[in-house]
């Protein structure tokens, strides 16, 4: 584990940086508070840190202070290493962010007692980082096909309307349904039903752009929010229902044709009362009516009459 060791004294410092070498970590080097501040700047920077009080340019106090108040996900343990030891000081250090707190002189055996304790607590915190950064994965993902779930694509589509009118820039969105789908399932089994979905899923992905949202709305049919101008759009819809019926889907021993219908409604950035339920509902009632023209289609819901 990287340890920040800043003291301006060499003495002290190449000490420090052997012994904590020793014990296995990987000492980096700072002879002021400003090197300190800059290396901590740097990807992959230290995250236990081992800082004297008195330093030119930033001292230890205000370095702590500084971490503390940089926002970021990296977890930091530090731990001020002072000739100063009276109480008012201790109270200070730890009141500026420190964790921990030791006074010069300091018997080394101590010194690597307390670097243990720090490094249990780092290897804790990223512990429970990576764990948040899993369950919130989860959160917003659908287990079998990785895409958005329901509600984060809701939440995009809320987020991108605000966008669009904000910006005044045109939205379409799009109900995409697999055709006969119960069918594939009734016949082939569940499972491949889950592999066609998955398969569906990449295709549609590898189609959109970088910043389209693409989310698994119900059991087979996913919502497409899009920024785009209006035709674009369409034909990215198209671009899409293509992508799928285009190429047969080879599953197992399998050889499937599958195809889709999409119900598009395209957003009027203008239109300053739109509701998400209200677009949505347009959104299922076209793909009813491209179920109704006889599947394997892209419908426009009708533009709103001009009041
Ligand atoms: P339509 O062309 O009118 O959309 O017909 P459909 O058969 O696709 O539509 P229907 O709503 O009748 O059937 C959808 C089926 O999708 C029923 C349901 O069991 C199945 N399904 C939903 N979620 C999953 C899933 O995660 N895996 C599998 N294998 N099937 C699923
Ligand atoms: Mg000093
Ligand atoms: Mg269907
Ligand atoms: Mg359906």
């Amino acid at each position: 584990m990287k340890l920040l060791i800043a003291d301006d004294d060499l003495t002290s410092r190449t000490i420090l940086a052997s012994v904590t070498r020793k014990w296995g970590f990987d000492p980096v080097e700072a002879e002021d508070g400003l090197k300190a501040w800059q290396l901590l700047q740097q990807d992959d920077a230290p995250q236990l840190l081992l800082l004297d009080w008195e330093m030119p340019g930033i001292d230890g106090l205000t370095l702590c202070q500084r971490v503390r108040q940089q926002a970021g996900d990296e977890p930091r343990f530090i731990i001020m290493l002072t000739a100063r030891s009276k109480t008012e000081d201790i109270v200070k250090g730890l009141g500026a962010g420190a964790n921990d707190y030791i006074a010069k002189p300091f018997e080394i055996a101590e010194l690597q007692a307390r670097l243990q304790v720090a490094k249990r607590m780092l290897e804790l915190q990223q512990e429970l980082l990576r764990m948040k950064d899993h369950l919130m994965y989860q959160a917003n993902h659908d287990e079998l096909t990785g895409l958005m779930n329901r509600r984060a694509v809701m939440d995009a589509l809320t987020k991108e309307v605000a966008r669009s009118q904000r910006q005044h820039q045109p939205l379409c969105i799009g109900l995409c349904d697999v055709d006969h789908f119960k069918q594939i399932n009734d016949s082939h089994g569940h499972l491949t039903g889950d592999q066609v979905l998955q398969q569906v899923s990449k295709r549609m992905s590898q189609t959109l752009r970088p910043y389209d949202h693409i989310g698994r709305y119900g059991g087979e049919e996913f919502l497409i929010v899009l920024t785009a101008e209006h035709t674009q759009g369409f034909q990215l819809f198209e671009r899409i229902r293509h992508a799928i019926s285009d190429q047969s889907f080879e599953i197992d021993e399998l050889s499937l044709e599958i195809t889709m219908s999409i119900g598009v409604v395209l957003i009027d950035p203008d239109d300053t009362d739109l509701m998400q339920n209200s677009l949505l509902a347009q959104a299922d009632e076209i793909l009813y009516a491209a179920k109704d023209r006889g599947r394997n289609c892209t419908l426009v819901a009708r533009e709103p009459d001009p009041a």
